[in-house]
């Protein structure tokens, strides 16, 4: 993770052009509206180190309407850090719904963990501290997972989008939501490659990989959008 520390590849004003306007987007539509859990577990990741790599809350309120209109009941979740992410998806999905969430790092799941419980929802959650790609292989051996899930949120090792794709295209049912993050790279995926700093090249070169897969496939439709640091949402067709 060290060479990737540099917030500005997170940070949409680079995808917007323009901090004022990103400015405009938090302060007059997403923070007046942000549930208070999230805000509370939002600052407490703020004081984390690496707090620069959580969801952003512009990207998690696409990601809450979303999830109003789906009203999915089985989820799934690979890259959790904190849980911006996981308590908006824990939040929105019904009291018996469930998340299987995954992420090598279980510390940094207890950054937002008391939120979590203080929300009433950990009782939704199966936390599961592994590398996702076994997880996900694991699953697929039970044919009773296939197509059982509704929607998939991914936002681990940008590297792995493809392999990770493989695997949830089955996991997840048609008409299920697959939700690809930072599939924008803070813009960088349409800069020349002498021009991307080299700690900005294996995430900006996954991105493009990435893209380019999911327009090839004609398994989801999709639409490829700048919100935040740029959210892939994938509707699983065949
Ligand atoms: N969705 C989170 C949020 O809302 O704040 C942010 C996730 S953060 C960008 C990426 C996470 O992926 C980190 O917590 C990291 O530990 C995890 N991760 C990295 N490689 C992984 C892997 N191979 N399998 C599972 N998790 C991984
Ligand atoms: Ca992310």
């Amino acid at each position: 993770m060290e060479n990737i520390k540099d917030p500005s590849i997170y940070r949409n004003p680079v995808i917007l052009q323009s901090e004022d306007l990103t400015k405009y987007i938090l302060e007059t539509a997403v923070y007046p509206r942000e549930p208070a859990p999230l805000k509370e577990l939002r600052e407490a990741t703020n004081n984390h180190p690496w707090g620069f790599i959580a969801t952003l809350p512009e990207a998690g309120q696409l990601m809450t309407l979303l999830l109003k209109l789906l009203n999915p009941k089985k989820t799934i979740e690979v890259g959790v850090f904190t849980g911006y992410s996981l308590l908006l998806t824990a939040l929105n999905i019904p009291h018996d719904g469930k998340i299987t969430a995954i992420d090598i790092n279980r510390k940094t799941y207890e950054v937002g963990l008391p939120v979590i419980k203080k929300a009433g929802v950990e009782h939704k959650i199966d936390f599961i501290e592994s590398p996702a790609l076994p997880i996900l292989d694991k699953l697929l051996e039970d044919p009773a997972n296939e197509g059982s899930f509704d929607f998939a949120f991914i936002d681990a090792d940008k590297e792995n989008y493809v392999n990770y794709h493989e695997r949830l295209i089955k996991l997840v049912k048609i008409g299920g939501l697959l939700v690809y993050d930072n599939t924008l790279w803070g813009g960088r995926v349409c800069w020349p490659e002498d021009k991307v700093p080299p700690h900005a090249r294996s995430g900006r070169d996954a991105a493009i990989e990435f893209n380019k897969t999911i327009t090839n496939d004609s398994r989801v439709e999709f639409a490829l959008t700048s919100v935040g640091d740029g959210l892939n949402i994938c509707r699983r067709v065949a």
